[in-house]
């Protein structure tokens, strides 16, 4: 059973007004539970889901010893290194992939063999064409490989009852292809997430519209669709709403009715926080939070009636930080993926200095490459949290732990790939 919000927000250590990048995901984990409802379907539609069964194999994959190369397959205890480098062999057939050699190779003979043709009777090995000449006296086989050498086994990859796929895994390019190698045609999968999603500021305008003087137009509402399609959710995009109680009261009731998790940006910082802080305790129980975190300083995360709801801040980089830290994981866990990890940290040497203060953890957006010795990453200019096109420009987030300062250039830092739903 999960953990309700109120058992987890009565905890001794927990801070509201500090709360680690940690602690923070930590708890919300703790409270979701995964979906349940499962539908069959074709397995091309499955790419993106989440399996809902395990998927056993009902066959060996490949079915038979087969041929890894283009080349000649023959019995290794017959090669004669007395004779020098190859031994020639007798040709008494060919095997193609598909078409196999139905005889049984004797002492001394080798067949013709293409790459995915079944080892023919009485063969265990295969020389690579490249190495094998042929000619009046037969055909030379080198003596130098080992025996099964360029084989494949029957079962290598899937032995018939082995679990080829788990539930909860993510349903890849790569595991369609594996059911497709298992001639499975349709799978079992959960319920794609409904997550409803709405944004808030008077200042909001949609597209199509034109701009009045200090308004700007809605993108929060376009990264967070863009982020929910790639992560496999069903987005449910619900407007934008100014910052009046009885337009966002409609629209949380509306979410709350149709959607397993709602979204919304902007109105969670200090002083406009405060009427949806009243109405969100009227309709379910929602915690305000500052993660000590930047850019995404102000968060909500609570309920309202049965949905998750995350209240992510208002501007466009805190938006999408605060996704990739959180909402990413909590909808994977929500979706019924049990193999989900954020995605690795890897070291990287810093090319320019970087301003920072101590106290919170910085998600500074940057570029990674491969340099002579090793990865290098540079940040991508101006990093206030409401340049969208420093987000455009990265492909990965810099890192720097709470108890760091400012860092110089050749230091080496901590950096988190882009992946998934960028
Ligand atoms: P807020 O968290 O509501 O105080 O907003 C912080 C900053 O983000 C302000 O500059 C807002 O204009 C901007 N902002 C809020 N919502 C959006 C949105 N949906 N699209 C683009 N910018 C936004
Ligand atoms: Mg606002």
């Amino acid at each position: 059973m999960p953990a309700t919000i109120r058992e987890l927000s009565c905890a001794d250590d927990y801070d509201p007004n500090s709360m680690p990048v940690d602690k923070a995901r930590d708890f919300i984990s703790k409270v979701l539970a995964p979906i349940t409802a499962t539908e069959r379907v074709n397995i091309r539609a499955a790419l993106g889901r989440v399996l809902a069964e395990d998927i056993v194999s009902p066959l060996d994959v490949p079915g038979h010893d087969n041929s890894a190369m283009d080349g000649w397959a023959y019995r290794h205890a017959d090669v004669d290194v007395t004779v020098g480098a190859a031994t020639p062999m007798k040709r008494v057939g060919t095997s193609f992939a598909g078409k196999p050699y139905l005889g049984t190779a004797g002492r001394g003979e080798c067949v013709r063999i293409f790459t995915g043709a079944v080892m023919p009777e009485g063969c265990d090995t295969v020389a690579m064409q490249e190495r094998v000449t042929e000619d009046s006296a037969g055909v030379h086989i080198p003596n130098d490989l080992k025996a099964g050498q360029n084989r494949r086994f029957r079962g290598e990859d899937l032995k018939t009852g082995a679990i080829a796929l788990k539930k909860g895994s993510l349903f890849s390019a790569a595991a369609l292809g594996l059911v497709a190698s298992l001639g499975i045609g349709e799978v079992s999968v959960y319920r794609k997430l409904r997550v409803a999603f709405f944004s808030t500021g008077d200042e909001l305008k949609g597209i199509g519209t034109q701009l009045g003087v200090g308004e700007i137009y809605d993108s929060n509402r376009y990264t967070i669709y863009g982020m929910l399609e790639r992560a496999g959710c069903e987005p449910i995009d619900l407007g934008n709403f100014i910052d009046a109680p009885d337009a966002i009261r409609g629209a949380f009731l509306q979410a709350a009715s149709t959607a397993d998790v709602i979204i919304t940006s902007g109105g969670v910082s200090v002083g406009e926080a405060d009427f949806i802080k009243t109405m969100l305790a009227e309709l379910g129980e929602v915690l305000f939070w500052k993660i000590a975190m930047k850019p995404g300083r102000p968060m909500a995360y609570g309920k309202v009636q049965n949905a998750h709801f995350f209240g992510l801040p208002g501007n466009p980089v805190a938006v999408m930080v605060t996704f990739y830290q959180f909402v990413r994981s909590a909808l994977a866990t929500l979706q019924g993926r049990t193999d989900y990890a954020l995605p690795p940290m890897v070291k990287a040497t810093l090319q320019n200095k970087v301003k920072k203060l101590p106290g919170r953890t910085e998600f500074q957006r940057g570029v990674l490459t491969m340099g002579t010795n090793g990865y290098e990453v540079k940040t991508t200019g101006d990093q206030g949290s409401g340049i969208l096109s420093s987000m455009t420009q990265a492909n990965c987030f810099v890192v720097l732990g709470t108890d760091v300062g400012g860092v110089e250039a050749g230091t080496a830092v901590d950096v988190q790939m882009f992946e998934g739903v960028m």
